[in-house]
């Protein structure tokens, strides 16, 4: 189907940040499928989880249990420092459904009818999801939808104050809007939100689909404010590679469900979790959160020290980050970056989204802030 426009490039082969083309061409990757292959590609870890879990069962269904899902959703509780309940699912979209389903059901219990969200927000193309979701462009032809949302700016502490009353189920927001241009918070926005959401009874839930698993330096980003949330969503890097998603119910949010609420023939999935539980001991074990924390802001700075007038600055934390442009020409710099050999992002006319694998070195980042005049210069002479 034509949803995606055409390709631009058919990657075949890749070795840590490195990935090759059908035209055996490199490129250093600066974007890892969407901020998904965290420990980069091929990594042996990954490979042997994969390999060993594949060998022994590949699938068991909800019917029965098998152990890596056990381990991995205690070992998510245990990095959460939080009592809690975990649903495994295959996608970030489908972590946000169970979360919606566990906001419903919470807001049908105590006579809550609404929810809010964040404009240019992003949760999801399924259709719960996608009612979150505060982009008109890919939300309003598929609508009306079977909730009421109410959408609030970003950042605006008094907006969310508003809109949050006694009959809000919940309030659905991201530590960092990803696929809005990478926007962080201003400071102090979710000490507030968590304030009013204790204030209100509304659940707090964070989707940290694409903010997660060490990708800004800490293992979840509202780890940053010091916050708790009540529901947590997780996908992406989550599985280095091999669909998974989650959604952790913290607290009471973890026994709203009862038997037969929810279910997936695919979550679970043992070989998804043992790729999961890969990519969390070698996070843990090669000390990547700190290493995250220091190649991104060389890389940070990199970028902001380089003077160019189509470059306005750069936003973002750890390893997720946007060179933001003062003109619509994000594609160009895709385009041109690619010709350089590096793939990164357009994720909004303005904003080129850099996401590498966690395991990039300062060596490899450096060979990107260095090419990066050229390929400006090249779109904007
Ligand atoms: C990518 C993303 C999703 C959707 O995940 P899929 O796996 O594409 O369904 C939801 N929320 C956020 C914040 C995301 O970045």
């Amino acid at each position: 189907m034509p949803n995606y426009g055409v390709p631009p490039l058919v990657p075949v082969r890749g070795e840590g940040c490195y990935v090759w083309d059908a035209d055996g061409v490199r490129h250093l990757d600066l974007i890892a499928g969407i901020a998904v292959s965290s420990l980069g590609h091929a990594h042996p870890a990954l490979v042997e989880a994969v390999s060993r879990q594949v060998a022994a069962i590949a699938h068991t269904s909800n019917l029965f249990v098998n152990e890596p899902e056990v381990l991995l959703a205690e070992r998510l509780l245990h990095l959460l420092e939080a009592p809690g309940r975990v649903f495994l699912a295959n996608s970030g979209t489908e972590a946000n459904e169970c979360a919606l389903k566990l906001a419903i059901k919470h807001g049908r219990t105590t006579g809550r009818r609404y929810f809010v969200a964040a404009e240019n927000g992003f949760h999801g193309r399924t259709l719960g999801a996608l009612a979150l979701t505060g982009k008109a462009s890919i939300r309003d032809q598929f609508g009306p939808f079977p909730i009421d949302v109410r959408f609030v700016p970003y950042g605006d502490a008094d907006a969310l104050k508003q809109a949050v009353t006694e009959d809000c189920a919940a309030v659905f927001l991201e530590p960092t809007q990803g696929e809005a241009g990478v926007v962080p918070p201003p400071d102090g926005y979710f000490t507030t939100a968590r304030e009013i959401c204790d204030a209100t009874g509304a659940l707090l839930v964070l989707d940290e689909i694409q903010s997660a698993i060490g990708r800004t330096g800490h293992w979840f980003a509202h780890q940053h404010d010091g916050i708790v949330p009540d529901v947590l969503t997780l996908a992406k890097g989550l599985g280095g590679g091999m669909p998974i998603g989650a959604c952790v119910g913290l607290g009471d949010a973890g026994t709203i469900f009862a038997k037969g609420d929810h279910g997936s023939t695919f979550g679970g999935n043992p070989v998804s979790s043992a790729a999961a539980l890969a990519v969390l001991t070698t996070i843990e074990r090669d000390g990547l959160l700190a290493h995250v924390r220091t190649i991104g802001e060389r890389l940070k700075q990199g970028i902001a020290a380089i003077g160019h007038p189509l470059l306005s600055g750069v936003r973002g934390r750890g390893l997720w980050l946007a060179a933001v442009l003062t003109d619509g020409r994000a594609a160009d710099v895709q385009a041109a970056a690619q010709r350089a050999g590096f793939l990164v992002n357009a994720v909004q006319p303005d904003a080129v989204r850099i996401a590498p694998p966690l395991v990039i070195t300062a060596e490899q980042a450096g060979t990107f802030v260095a090419a990066l005049p050229a390929i400006l210069a090249e779109v904007a002479p």
